[in-house]
């Protein structure tokens, strides 16, 4: 299957948001080097040249491009617990069902791929560590508390995702007796219809309670979804508000994507989303209402009080390097892009987890940072960039031209109408 140039881009900007893979990213990612870029894949170099993270050991670091802005001496890790109660139609991230019979076997797995990356991030100071999935609350407070024990996180941000029905007021107070200083739920909505649609397992009551039962916790995030089958604009509305009103410091929009892999792709011919038009009125109504309870948009769809930006999802945002850890989990350090195995049992039974990697060229790597670094309000110093890597980033007179892109005081960024377009925006430029 031949992908376009821009759906292989924007697939890729797709990995670094949410750390782990969907089960047909190496196919994906492979199409994507099939462009005319001359991509330099290495698919099957770690049979080739043995265990892969002995081509990564720290030392290369020193020449490293690691060092840019400053961000050598930062990391970032995910870890990906993949299980969940029920698999949701419309997600295509690696998941399997919340089987307590191989979750000792996954913590023994994650520790030994702990123990071989130990080099990569010893000398570095982890900022942020993201429990993602899956569904980590369900792995329970002594297997998270045994990972954490293998990681010096001192002044680091400590995420874990939940779902609401999942909690209970004593594990919560277990989390974070064991240092986990953020929550992240997936409530996706607060309208019970749209929570039954998406097959949720929990009900808007429940996801009211939970972040009133995590308030102790004093970070929390929420993820929403527009865009469904059958949402309204005043249905969306009623969720914006109800989330404001609550003791949440951040919230993450994800508009719905009929993605591969995902159980609603196989019938996505019968489902009607509320079209484009719609969509960007949900979105310029979730920028509105956020905006009036005092939430600022710093990232196309990241929203918080201030003072509570995501910093693992920043670290993303501005290049910084991370590491993941388990099935399907997905890492970039030192120029490599790699990921693991998108099978639990595989995962678990073989010494080696990583089964792609490729590396960048410097060019490749200017217009990815670009793409993604758009994303923030901040904008980007596209010069400084070409500067370091050595490298000329793309013309973007065009996107310009086109109302899509301004530049402010040597920053360049996104307009309202970029930010609207991003994915084309994005796609355009890698
Ligand atoms: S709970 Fe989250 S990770 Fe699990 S299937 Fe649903 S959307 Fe996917």
């Amino acid at each position: 299957m031949i992908k376009t140039v821009g759906e292989g881009a924007v697939f890729a900007i797709q990995m670094l948001m949410n750390g782990s893979i969907p089960k047909q990213a190496e196919e994906l990612v492979l199409d994507a080097s099939e462009s005319s870029r001359n991509s330099t894949i290495e698919k099957g170099a770690i049979l080739q040249y043995g265990p892969f993270f002995d081509r990564l050991n720290s030392e290369t670091l020193a020449s490293s491009n690691s060092q840019f802005f400053n961000l050598f001496e930062y990391i970032s890790l995910y870890i990906h617990i993949p299980f969940c109660r029920r698999k949701c139609p419309y997600c295509h991230f690696y998941s399997v069902y919340d089987d307590e019979s191989i979750k000792d076997r996954y913590l023994q797995a994650l520790v030994r791929e702990i123990e071989q990356k130990k080099s990569l991030f010893s000398k570095r100071h982890i900022v942020s560590l993201y429990f993602g999935g899956g569904t980590p609350f369900l792995f329970g407070v002594e297997r998270i508390k045994t990972i954490l024990d293998y990681f010096d996180v001192v002044d680091c941000e400590i995420t874990l995702e939940a779902n609401p029905e999942s909690i209970s007021e004593e594990k919560l107070e277990e989390y974070r007796a064991i240092g986990v200083n953020r929550l992240s739920f997936g409530v996706q909505s607060f309208d019970q219809r749209e929570l039954q649609l998406l097959g949720r397992c929990h009900s808007v009551e429940q996801a009211i309670q939970a972040v009133h039962l995590a308030k102790p916790f004093g970070n929390i995030s929420i993820d929403l979804m527009y865009e469904l089958p059958g949402q309204t604009l005043s249905s969306w509305k009623r969720t914006l508000e109800q989330a404001c009103s609550l003791p949440i410091q951040h919230i993450s929009l994800y508009n719905l994507m009929i993605e591969p892999e995902s159980a609603w792709y196989r019938k996505k011919e019968a489902i009607v989303l509320p079209g484009e038009q719609m969509a960007l009125a949900m979105y310029e109504a979730a920028v509105d209402i956020t905006s009036k309870h005092g939430f600022e948009q710093y990232e196309i769809s990241a929203f918080s009080r201030p003072g509570f930006h995501s910093n693992h999802n920043s670290g993303y945002w501005i290049g910084r390097e991370f590491l993941g850890f388990g099935a399907a989990a997905f890492s970039f350090y030192n120029n490599y892009r790699f990921s693991n195995v998108a099978d639990i049992r595989k995962y678990c039974s073989e010494e080696e987890s990583v089964d792609f990697s490729e590396t960048l060229t410097s060019e490749e790597r200017v217009r990815e940072l670009i793409a993604v670094g758009l994303r923030m309000n901040q904008g980007v110093d596209v010069a400084a960039l070409e500067e370091h890597w050595g490298a000329a980033a793309p013309s973007l007179s065009h996107l310009e031209e086109a109302g899509l892109l301004v530049t402010k005081k040597g920053r360049v960024g996104l307009t309202q109408r970029g930010r609207l377009l991003y994915d084309a925006v994005a796609a355009e430029i890698i």
